[in-house]
């Protein structure tokens, strides 16, 4: 079966195309400046060369035409037709209180997705955009929602709860959801299966530190707390996002600087994190070379980041009486070394020890990286969001065959 993702931006469509027979990527691309004077679709045929080309596109269905085009094209192609993809899954950032789990798209599920637009106006508009541009193109092709929220609607309310006059949850559904979970909960299942351990037994702290970053702390396979928010502003510091602050922050700065709501809504997202400490770049790559150098404002930017994900992984495990498991992952889990060392430097005391060598090792495998005689174990498991999407996709698709074929 051949399963196609989306991730539909409001300017970009991101896409991957998956045999599921062996879980191999077949082709991905990505189509940029949707609606813009010049767009630029990449195309990359997994053992091919990459095709790159500037054309207009008007809007998402054009955007998933020329995606389709490229897929079939003659010779830069991996399939002979269109019909030979099975079913699509789209990545939705918002799924509310409404989805807890990934679904089929059907009428009324479009409908709920409608209804969050208030809850993440950047995205769910987009991620419906790509949605309806598939069923126009495409409209007997199975399509499977895979919601960045979900996996967090295992969360107690002593967790998604905020302090807050509850009139405002009942009305406006204001509390905490969380973000990044269809990568915490593909890593947390990764790590239990390569530890060899039932994901039900164990304690972990899965921590995605991309552009943007959450720790979620995943009790017995569910997760039961998580850094993110109602929005993805909460939590650690990001690259452009300020993560936890005093909420009387806000209006006390738009008083001073007589900033308007979306002012201080793009400080916070776009013009705060490692970027507005260290004054120069968001970019961990960066801001690690130039605090290597002697820049003041990158070795600050790095210590607040580590010193919060020290923070957010010692409450996690207070929160859960214990801890068996610490995760890294997204670009800067994944890749920085010296980064995993500060944060693990300051976690003696629950039992984590580093191995120099295998923290340090270049790899782009699951990994060990903590000491033999280490209370805790540490891992880097490389996350995929995409590959997640089309197991889920996957499954549902194929359970829906197989209901249809004994009703
Ligand atoms: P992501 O959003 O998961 O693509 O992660 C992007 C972040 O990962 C950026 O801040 C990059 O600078 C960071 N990153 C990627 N490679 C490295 C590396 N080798 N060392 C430090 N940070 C890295």
């Amino acid at each position: 079966m051949n399963i196609l993702v989306i991730n539909a931006g409001s300017s970009s469509l991101k896409y991957q195309l998956y045999d599921m027979a062996n879980e191999k990527v077949l082709a991905k691309g990505l189509v940029e400046r949707i609606g813009m004077d010049s767009s630029i679709l990449t195309h990359m045929p997994t053992g091919g060369s990459e095709i790159r080309e500037v054309r207009e596109i008007l809007d998402h269905t054009a955007a998933v035409k020329h995606m389709l085009d490229m897929l079939t094209h003659p010779e830069h192609g991996v399939l002979s037709g269109s019909d030979e993809i099975d079913a699509i899954g789209h990545r939705v950032v918002h799924g509310g209180e409404t989805f807890q789990e990934s679904v089929l798209v059907t009428p009324e599920v479009k409908q709920k997705i409608r209804e969050l637009f208030d809850l993440a106006p950047l995205h769910n508009p987009a991620h419906m955009a790509g949605i309806l541009a598939v069923e126009a193109i495409l409209p007997n092709v199975p399509q499977v929602v895979v919601f960045d929220t979900a996996f967090h609607q295992t969360m107690p309310p002593t967790s998604y709860m905020y302090a807050i006059p509850t009139v405002l949850y009942r009305r406006h559904k204001i509390r905490r959801y969380g973000f990044h979970g269809t990568s915490h909960a593909y890593v947390s299942r990764t790590a239990a299966e390569f530890l060899g351990r039932p994901v039900e037994e164990l304690k972990m702290v899965t921590c995605h530190l991309g552009n943007g970053a959450s720790c979620t702390a995943v009790l017995h396979g569910k997760s039961y707390d998580t850094s993110m928010g109602m929005t993805p502003l909460e939590g650690l510091m990001m690259g452009t996002r300020s993560g936890d602050l005093d909420p009387a922050v806000v209006p006390y700065a738009m008083g001073k600087e007589d900033l308007t709501l979306n002012e201080v809504n793009s400080m916070l997202n776009k013009h705060s994190g490692l970027l507005a400490i260290s004054g120069f770049s968001s970019d961990m790559r960066e801001i690690t070379e130039a605090m290597q150098n002697g820049h003041e404002g990158a070795h600050l930017a790095f210590d607040m980041y580590v010193y919060r994900v020290r923070k957010y992984i010692g409450a996690y495990a207070a929160a859960m009486n214990g801890l068996d498991v610490v995760v890294f992952t997204a670009g800067i889990g994944e890749n920085s070394a010296i980064l995993r060392q500060r944060v693990c430097e300051g976690l003696t005391f629950l039992g984590i020890r580093l191995d120099a060598a295998r923290n340090e090792a270049k790899s782009r495998e699951i990994r060990r990286i903590s000491a033999d005689d280490s209370r805790v174990e540490v891992l880097v498991v490389p996350t995929n969001e995409e590959l997640m999407i089309a197991r889920d996709t996957f499954r549902i698709v194929r359970e829906r065959t197989a209901s249809k074929a004994n009703g």
